[in-house]
């Protein structure tokens, strides 16, 4: 299709990635104003399973105002609009003071793979890159009525750790005080009665401000001074009383997998406990670890790590590109908060901006917070053509705004 518009694209990483998969790029060049701004999509969907559907997850069909299919939300759709951008920008013949970049990526969906060799493997592509736009944000749509667009400016950090702990086997009639079992209970237990530290980041705060919005009463006000909620009993109860809320407030420690002996009548060699720890995205690993082992004041306890760590990844709010996201969304959606939430899922975003890219979270249309409930890595995704349409201008004025040449005040205006 690229080619067709006298665009080079270029298939990579072929051989790295295996069978049938690759990292894709393109380029606009621009005339040198700034640097490139990548929209990046992954190419990988989750499997389907036909029967529960209503129509061939894979054939793309088109029904009811509809692209129905496999990867329609989770993300070719959003891939396809970023495409459509690009051809549309190359067709006007605007020219662009930055390099407009657009990339593929394989394999998001099982750890971002193609996204990490792209970025090991081409470092002097993405040395140009300034800002990436890809997918990641919550804009809320709930009964037809937009109530946030979403700037996702933040991942919380998959910081996975096993506590181990090793004793002495033998008879459990005939205990010889060395029960590794007896060792990290009470450990396990002072993490647990650990309460994490309340903060609010500067993205948390402007979320719950989007939200105060069109909340009423207290809430509203709990809402749009969170800082001054938190100080006080009932404000700090009722903030955190939420799950998704209290998740964005502190780092989270949930113990999942517990092992010791198995049997009733053994005393095991070694016990150990898993923790899903979820750190802030901004959180002092150091001093957290140091937090850890100073509750687990024992130290025959070894704390290792489970998985490979991505590295922590938050985008700043003060840029020329949130700005331009900022004025796009007002255009586009009169009245409607812009909101800057923090996602506890993991991306590829922080291997992209541990690389050097800014890079912002964005959902390019508006779909039924239900809809999307069911339908992303579920059944039925599709996506309407009207959304389509208002991706591709979204996309189009937020490059306009970047490296059409105009400065902000003038295009707000327009
Ligand atoms: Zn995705």
């Amino acid at each position: 299709m690229l080619a067709k518009e006298g665009i080079r694209g270029m298939i990579l990483d072929t051989a790295e990635l295996g069978a049938g998969r690759a990292n894709f790029y393109a380029k606009l060049p621009g005339t040198g104003g700034g640097r490139a701004i990548a929209l990046v999509h992954h190419m990988d969907v989750v499997t389907a399973t036909p029967k529960d559907w209503t129509v061939d997850p894979f054939a793309g069909t088109i029904k009811d105002g509809h692209v129905w299919g496999r990867g329609a939300l989770d993300m070719k759709g959003h891939g396809i609009i970023q495409l459509m951008a690009f051809i549309a920008l190359k067709r006007a013949g605007v020219p662009l003071t930055r390099d407009l970049v657009y990339v593929g990526n394989a394999d998001e969906e099982i750890g971002g793979l193609g996204s990490r060799t792209f970025i090991e493997r081409h470092p002097d592509l993405v040395k140009e890159i300034e800002y990436v736009l890809t997918e990641g944000a919550d804009t809320r749509v709930e009964k037809g009525k937009v109530r946030w667009f979403g700037i996702d400016v933040g991942e919380k950090l998959a910081w996975w750790k096993r506590m181990v702990v090793k004793g002495t086997t033998s008879h459990g009639s005939v205990p010889l005080g060395d029960n590794p079992v007896e060792r990290l209970v009470p450990a396990l237990n002072r993490i647990l009665a650990y309460d994490t530290p309340i903060r609010l980041t500067p993205p948390v705060d402007r979320f719950f401000k989007a939200q105060a919005r069109d909340a009423t009463g207290q809430e509203r006000i709990w809402l749009s001074d969170a800082a001054a909620a938190l100080e006080t009993r009932r404000g700090r109860a009722w903030l955190l009383s939420e799950p998704e809320r209290n998740a964005l407030l502190r780092t989270t420690i949930t113990p999942t997998v517990l092992k010791g002996s198995d049997k009733t009548n053994i005393i095991p060699q070694e016990a150990s406990v898993e923790l899903d720890i979820r750190l802030l995205p901004d959180e002092d690993t150091v001093a957290f670890r140091r937090t850890l082992e100073r509750l687990i004041a024992d130290p025959k306890i070894r704390l290792e790590p489970i998985g490979d760590v991505a590295p922590p990844y938050s985008a700043p709010l003060d840029t020329e590109m949130f700005r331009a996201l900022e004025r796009v969304a007002g255009r586009m959606l009169p009245g409607v908060p812009v909101a800057t939430p923090i996602s506890a899922g993991a991306s590829d975003r922080p291997y992209w901006a541990n690389a050097g890219p800014i890079c912002y979270g964005i959902d390019p249309y508006l779909v039924e917070l239900e809809e999307s409930r069911y339908s992303v890595h579920g059944n039925d995704e599709r996506l309407s053509l009207k959304n389509i349409e208002f991706g591709l201008r979204l996309y189009v004025e937020t490059v306009m705004e970047m490296a059409g040449g105009r400065n902000g005040g003038t295009a707000e205006r327009e």
